[in-house]
């Protein structure tokens, strides 16, 4: 498949780029002239599906494009989101198109990316947060508990999960404060009030829900890809010592609800299909309702990069999705066994995405084993955790036989905690 040589000139898809004609991904922007609409991406530029559709193209309601986000667009179902991928690849590879004469018709669609907002792609209803590195899970079960009993009797029997915030979660680009809360150290009695001081972030990815469900109704692994629309990036921002206090006996709460960044790009799960890989070998045998067959996990390189106020980025992490050891098939099975019921535009993610080696932990928890081994920055500068004005910046690729796709980036600044 190759984007019609004009077009590939005018619209710089280069070798390098994430949005290479393989990938389509699905977003929403806003401009000086447009207040919100649906558009995908292509090279450097955006393409505005509504004023595409003006070609009558895809044989839609146009109206789908001009909504806030893209859960419409998305309820309609694969055979539609899909069908309109494959129409957007066919124009851009066919020879013979007036998207390469007309250029007002040209300027009309494409718009350069440096050049337009890109918005919150989904309204978010539930957000569930996984725990599915094994590297992860064994890597804190190690810090905080028992080196010989790292991962609790359930972790291998099922994908542990619990219920996050969803009015928190904002598109890279974005900046908040340093959250507040309370905290006890180690050597005090009581707890003390103020502003995190331990303030990390989790490399994760998150999937978003494709098709809605009843409530009683259960989604087997088998018929779980029916339910995944696509992907994004995802930055699970932690401060892990109100998580600490706080967490006994159910689980994260303020330590978490703050604020959670994701990339603007969906990456369909069909763009995703050709970089499948084998799962994880998952011992013991799990039951029969968390089993599948087929290749179910996913190559995606991931990378962090953490970029003090005015300086350079410094990479301090590299991972990859594949070290996922539940699919995200089994995370939904788990997660509607009880019939609990899902919607579309809920989002799904992973858990902090650890990999075997030290270079490759997803959180700075992790990569500096609790703060005793600093990270080295290009400015000389070290880091234990975050620091106030640090931006963190995550991206994802996947690459196989010269295709080429990517997620774009998912990235937030911290500011000071707000007096
Ligand atoms: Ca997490």
């Amino acid at each position: 498949m190759k984007v019609n040589s004009q077009l590939e000139a005018k619209l710089s898809v280069t070798p390098d780029s994430d949005f290479s004609i393989y990938n389509i991904p699905f977003g929403i922007y806003s401009d000086d002239t447009v207040q919100h609409r649906a558009c995908s991406a292509i090279g450097d530029y955006i393409i505005d599906l509504y004023e595409l559709e003006s070609l009558d193209v895809f044989d839609l309601n146009r109206s789908v494009f001009l909504q806030p986000y893209l859960n419409d667009f998305i309820a309609l179902g694969k055979t539609v989101t899909n069908g309109v991928r494959l129409k957007i690849q066919d124009l851009l590879t066919s020879e013979n198109t007036n998207l390469v004469t007309d250029e007002k018709l040209f300027k009309t669609i494409f718009k350069k990316q440096n050049q337009v907002n890109m918005l919150m792609p989904v309204k978010v209803g539930d957000y569930t947060d996984f725990y599915s590195s094994i590297d992860h899970a064994t890597n804190v079960g190690t810090m905080f508990r028992d080196p010989a009993n790292a991962l609790l009797p359930n972790w291998k029997h099922l994908p542990v999960g619990y219920h996050g915030r969803a009015s928190s979660i904002c598109v890279s680009g974005h900046s908040f404060h340093r959250p507040k809360g309370q905290q006890k150290p180690a050597d005090a009695e009581l707890p003390v009030f103020g502003p995190s001081k331990l303030l990390d972030i989790e490399l994760e990815t998150a999937f978003i829900i494709g098709k809605s469900t009843k409530m009683g109704e259960s989604v087997s692994t088998e018929q779980a890809d029916n339910y995944i629309f696509g992907m994004v990036l995802f930055n699970d921002w932690s401060a892990r010592d109100i998580q600490t206090w706080e967490y006994v006996p159910l689980g994260p709460f303020l330590a978490k609800n703050f604020a959670s960044t994701v990339s603007p790009w969906i990456i369909t799960l069909e763009a995703l299909e050709p970089f499948r890989v084998k799962g994880y070998d998952q011992n013991p045998t799990l039951l029969p309702y968390l089993q599948y067959k087929g290749q179910k996990n996913l190559d995606i390189a991931l990378e962090v990069f953490l970029t003090p106020k005015g300086g350079e980025a410094t990479k301090i992490c590299t991972s990859n999705y594949k070290y996922m050891y539940y699919t995200m098939e089994q995370q939904l099975a788990h997660h509607t066994v009880n019939g609990c019921n899902i919607n579309v535009g809920d989002m799904m993610a992973s858990g902090t995405i650890s990999g075997p080696e030290p270079h490759e932990y997803g959180s700075m928890l992790e990569l500096t084993w609790r703060g005793t081994k600093p990270i080295k920055l290009k400015d000389g500068s070290e880091r234990k955790f975050v620091n106030d004005f640090d931006t963190i910046t995550i991206k994802g690729v996947c690459e196989r036989d010269g295709i080429r796709i990517g997620f774009g980036e998912c990235k937030a600044t911290l500011l000071p905690s707000k007096d």
